[in-house]
């Protein structure tokens, strides 16, 4: 079993002050996650830009801040929340596709690190703002590094995201000539990846093509960003991601090309979301019925809206019945929600200890795009997120959501309060 972020009872004790279902995240594991990740690198300059779309919560955002992180944003509303916290300049970078102009507008406003996704958007943001002062590119190297599983974010070739080689080079000289004065490079290959050395190999061709840009086109990169994609473990034979292994080949390649090309010191930032948050939030939910039909169904009071990761992507997460160890499982079952819909599925033939109505399930490893990605089909409401602060106690980061929520965008006033056809028959 994937290990809990915090012991068992914490969720229970949580239970009693919130209702189910709701979101329970530990700071103290998130913060001492962050450390080990800091120190992993402490070698470089290094800087983490947390994906905030893994986990768009302030508190959350504030308690990562405090631990030196930045912030990767890709909307308009990403940008606000890191503006409503003060979280401002180059603290933001902005890796958006696709980009609006009010997006831009307002990272620019904010002096964010702008990263651009295509060659045609330097004109483009040229023409709207002018250009920045510093300027990332996203590079797509168009083959693959790895695995074909190592990609979960598609292949790069079949990927809508980054400048192709031709065009990076292409777009560095570009912003010169437009007057840009400073330079980053990006890429984001990996995605959810536990293969250490595919993220050695990620700097491999990044500072590849750092050493070229600075031989063919004299362009001093001020940094270089590796993406996100550290992966969590969220199967149990699966293990974690070895940082020592990462930071020591990428520290050998830096000797072998970076210092060599004139290029040190050269910043190395990440933008991780998932390893930053996933391990340490779960989703508690309870018991409401179970039933015994072709199969054995557990349903729950939480149900995909919640979490929407494994009838998406058929991702696996761990479950804990609280108070029941997980060794006196009996017989497998499908533990579900409450959706029109048959993926609404947290797991599917998963041994799990016998339950009753009203017994709590946590489930693991739900910190990183879980609440984030909830939704409200089928009239099911965003749940609440609480945090339980490195002293033990709870507060509540985020109210659960209400039917006045849900039906705040509607306008009923054409409607007249008794439904028309219940007045007819009533004369
Ligand atoms: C989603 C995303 C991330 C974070 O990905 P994780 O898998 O959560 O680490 C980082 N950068 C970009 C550009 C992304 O789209």
């Amino acid at each position: 079993m994937s290990q809990l972020p915090f012991p068992e009872q914490a969720a229970a004790d949580a239970a009693e002050q919130f209702p189910t279902p709701f979101y329970l995240y530990d700071e103290a594991a998130i913060r001492a996650n962050a450390r080990r990740l800091h120190e992993a690198f402490a070698w470089c300059d290094f800087k983490e830009f947390f994906a905030v779309k893994a986990t768009p919560n302030p508190h959350l955002l504030r308690i990562l801040q405090q631990e030196g992180c930045g912030a990767d944003c890709s909307s308009l509303a990403e940008l606000v929340l890191c503006e409503r916290l003060g979280i401002t300049g180059e603290e933001i970078i902005f890796t958006s596709n696709d980009t609006p102009a009010e997006d831009y507008r307002k990272a620019m406003e904010l002096g964010a690190i702008i990263n651009l996704d295509d060659i045609s958007h330097i004109d483009y943001l040229d023409r709207l703002t002018g250009l920045p002062e510093l300027i990332c590119f996203r590079y797509n190297p168009g083959e693959s590094l790895g695995s074909d599983t190592a990609f979960i974010i598609g292949q790069p070739q079949e990927a809508k995201y980054g400048f192709t080689r031709e065009q990076l080079f292409e777009g560095y000289k570009q912003a010169r000539q437009r007057g840009v004065k400073r330079f980053g490079l990006h890429t984001m290959v990996l995605s959810n990846e536990l293969n250490s050395q595919f993220f050695v190999e990620t700097a491999r061709m990044v500072f590849e093509v750092a050493a070229e840009l600075k031989r063919e086109l004299d362009i001093q990169l001020e940094f270089v960003n590796l993406g996100g994609g550290l992966g969590v473990p969220y199967k149990p034979d699966q293990e974690p991601v070895d940082l020592e292994h990462i930071s020591s080949g990428i520290r050998e390649l830096y000797q072998q090309m970076i210092v060599p090309a004139g290029l040190d010191p050269l910043r190395i930032c990440m933008e991780n979301g998932r390893y930053m948050t996933g391990p340490y939030g779960c989703l508690v939910t309870r018991v409401l019925h179970q039933k015994h039909t072709y199969k054995h169904y557990v349903g729950v009071d939480a149900c995909m809206a919640n979490l929407m990761r494994p009838g998406m992507y058929g991702a696996y997460h761990d479950i804990t019945v609280v108070g029941k160890p997980a060794s006196d499982s009996d017989g497998v079952c499908d533990v579900v929600g409450s959706l029109c819909e048959n993926n609404d599925k947290f797991a599917i033939d998963r041994p799990l200890p016998e339950v009753e109505r009203g017994d709590l399930l946590v489930i693991h490893d739900a910190g990183a795009h879980g609440h984030s990605m909830g939704f409200q089909y089928n009239g099911k409401l965003r749940s609440a997120e609480v945090l339980r602060r490195s002293d033990g106690s709870f507060k509540q980061i985020r109210r659960g959501e209400t039917l006045d929520d849900y039906f705040a965008t509607l306008d009923f006033s054409e409607f007249p309060a008794q439904p028309e056809v219940a007045q007819a028959s009533s004369q």
